[in-house]
């Protein structure tokens, strides 16, 4: 089987407050679908911890060593993001599965592709400092990972409904990582409008498709067409990175999209076909958030089978209908893109 799972039975240990939406009841779907996963003939690996020296390529000495000093302690980082006393424990397990799972790719054959299911999630913690529930950041410390192997190109596709600003600000000056995301806006964090592309050198690295709440399958598809994936085309990357969230699911109870179980598995069906065209299939999805128990189940069943290659594009219904909300992200991320690639 071409996929194989990286995830932990500690992502239980990290206690947020009551009430609040990234939840242990998140690592216990993942438990029950990697157990699923496992049940078919599915290989799942215990994550190992990350260390330090992962880390430091993406985060501060300091922010590192302030993370650790939540150690055995209840406290809060910032606004909504909080640590338990096993919560230094579970973020280095988070992305020490990330880091396992890009391993595992390099280190395979052709249409090698792993999943890191992981809680919290990471995409929005910054160099120094921990939000939006997130406090290290898994994907971003997974490619700064396959850079430091040797990787010259890789590619970071984000689907969450939130901007992964995190992941953009650590590579925003860097040719060497794209980062591509999709997401609602205007929105918590409140970046990636459609002219964020870059700065210096990585002017055009950068590309943020900025949609409308209420947006749908359809207008998803149409920017991903259009744009997501004729980029990823022309970057060929040497391996591809998926931010897997599934808040941008209609039943998520933070998001404002519309997007269906469906059009996530065809997103990723997507990803893993350019994946097979420029890098051989090697493809690493890492899991962000995705607030809605049963959504999130669903998803992840779904992301498990097209990435395990039991589900392709064509199993996806072809979304229809008008794309008001696509149309106006394609005019405004068009302009911004056009001296870059040609779209
Ligand atoms: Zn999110």
């Amino acid at each position: 089987m071409p996929l194989t799972v990286f995830t932990s039975d500690r992502f239980v240990d990290h206690l947020n407050p009551p009430g609040h939406p990234e939840r242990v009841e998140r690592a216990e779907v993942m438990q029950v679908v990697a157990a699923e996963f496992r049940e078919r003939g599915g290989t799942v690996i215990e994550a190992g911890m990350v260390s330090d020296e992962a880390l430091a390529r993406v985060h501060d000495r300091d922010y590192i060593a302030l993370v650790r000093e939540t150690a055995g302690r209840a406290t809060a980082l910032d606004a909504d993001t909080y640590t338990s006393p096993d919560t230094y424990d579970v973020v280095r397990l988070a992305a020490g599965a990330a880091v396992a799972a890009v391993d595992h790719v390099l280190d395979g054959g052709a249409d090698t592709r792993a999943l890191a299911m992981v809680r919290p999630p990471g995409h929005h913690a910054e160099r120094d400092r921990a939000m939006g529930f997130c406090l290290f950041n898994n994907v971003a410390v997974a490619a700064a990972h396959a850079r430091a192997r040797g990787i010259t190109r890789v590619a970071i596709v984000d689907y969450d409904v939130h901007h992964g600003n995190g992941t953009q600000w650590s590579f925003f000056d860097d040719p060497t990582v794209l980062f591509v995301s999709s997401h609602q806006f205007p929105f918590y964090p409140g970046t990636g409008a459609a002219g964020e592309v870059g700065s210096g050198a990585g002017q055009g690295f950068t590309v943020n498709l900025p949609v409308s709440a209420g947006a749908t399958d359809a207008d998803f598809e149409l920017l991903y067409s259009r744009i997501a994936l004729p980029v990823l085309r022309q970057f060929a990357p040497e391996l591809i990175l998926v931010s897997a969230g599934f808040d941008a699911h209609q039943d998520d109870p933070l998001g404002g999209l519309r997007l269906t179980t469906d059009q996530l598995g065809r997103l990723t069906a997507h990803l893993v076909t350019v994946a097979s065209e420029c890098c051989e299939g090697r493809l690493v999805a890492v899991t962000e958030g995705g607030y809605d128990l049963q959504a999130l189940a669903g998803c992840l069943r779904t992301v498990t089978r097209v990435l395990a290659g039991d589900t392709g594009l064509e199993d996806f219904p072809v979304p229809t209908g008008a794309t008001p909300r696509g149309d106006a992200t394609l005019a405004a991320a068009r302009p911004a893109l056009a001296k870059y690639w040609q779209l």
